[in-house]
């Protein structure tokens, strides 16, 4: 079992109501209780309107919350129907995932995650950036000329780059039940490293997750990988058994 510390990251999506606090309560429990058993980080992403819930009921707290997007702008607006970084850290928010693949379908671009990087790390806030090839692009041989096109297009040398976690999240591979050839994988999360050390003249590298369609059954196989620091778990985040399990098999 490996003695270093590893990140469980739950991106609950567009989930849950005030009533899903039971499901961050029982999450919260087994961290607590299995705080001198494994070395590890959980936090969970949840949608803007629980975190202020969550973050006043959660009494004694091991885990972390965090949300899942945010306007680039960072005072207030005209921006209809948006929240910004600093609206988002009031109402409790310690972590922000930026880069998600479902929102750059949506035609989120790297300059525009660039500048929401921007206005999260002005707030402090610890960011989970996640970068990925869709599925024409790795057919094409061009998965690490993406990963290092949404490296270096959406972060500044001079970003604190101790605040913000990467997350490798091939989108063919999100909520698909389709997970990347082992060897692959590795040699991608390598690559990542080494890129980010080259870009921000480090020793070491910022941590780096996979994500995409990891289960309580496939994360065996995850974590023979020694180079991956964490995971980012969506569907199986929305079910306390399923993700508590996960983090139980990782250290099997
Ligand atoms: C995600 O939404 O970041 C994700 C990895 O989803 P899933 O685990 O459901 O593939």
């Amino acid at each position: 079992m490996t003695n270093k510390l590893r990140y469980f990251i739950g991106n609950w999506k567009m989930f849950g109501d005030f009533g899903s606090f039971k499901i961050i309560h029982k999450i919260n429990q087994f961290s607590h209780e299995s705080k001198n058993q494994f070395k590890k980080k959980i936090i969970l992403c949840v949608p803007n309107t629980l975190i202020y819930f969550f973050k006043k009921k959660l009494k004694s707290k091991i885990i972390s919350l965090g949300v899942q997007n945010c306007h680039y702008h960072q005072g207030y607006g005209p921006f209809t129907g948006s929240v910004n970084a600093s609206m988002l850290k009031k109402a409790g928010a310690e972590f922000i995932i930026l880069g998600h693949s479902e929102n750059r379908s949506e035609g989120e671009t790297n300059q525009l995650i660039k500048k929401k990087i921007k206005s999260a790390l002005k707030e402090k806030l610890n960011i989970i950036f996640c970068i990925g090839e869709t599925f024409k692009e790795k057919k094409k041989g061009k998965t690490f000329s993406i990963l290092k096109k949404q490296i270096r297009s959406s972060l500044e040398k001079k970003f604190n780059i101790s605040k913000i976690i990467f997350a490798y999240e091939p989108v063919w591979s999100i909520g698909t039940n389709k997970i990347p050839k082992m060897n692959e994988l590795e040699n991608t999360i390598k690559f990542i490293k080494n890129e980010l050390k080259k870009t921000f003249k480090t020793k070491k590298s910022p941590k780096v997750l996979y994500g995409g369609s990891v289960n309580d059954k496939n994360i065996c196989l995850f974590s023979l990988i020694s180079e991956i620091d964490g995971f980012l778990i969506g569907g199986a985040s929305q079910y306390p058994k399923k993700f508590i399990d996960i983090v139980k098999n990782y250290y099997k």
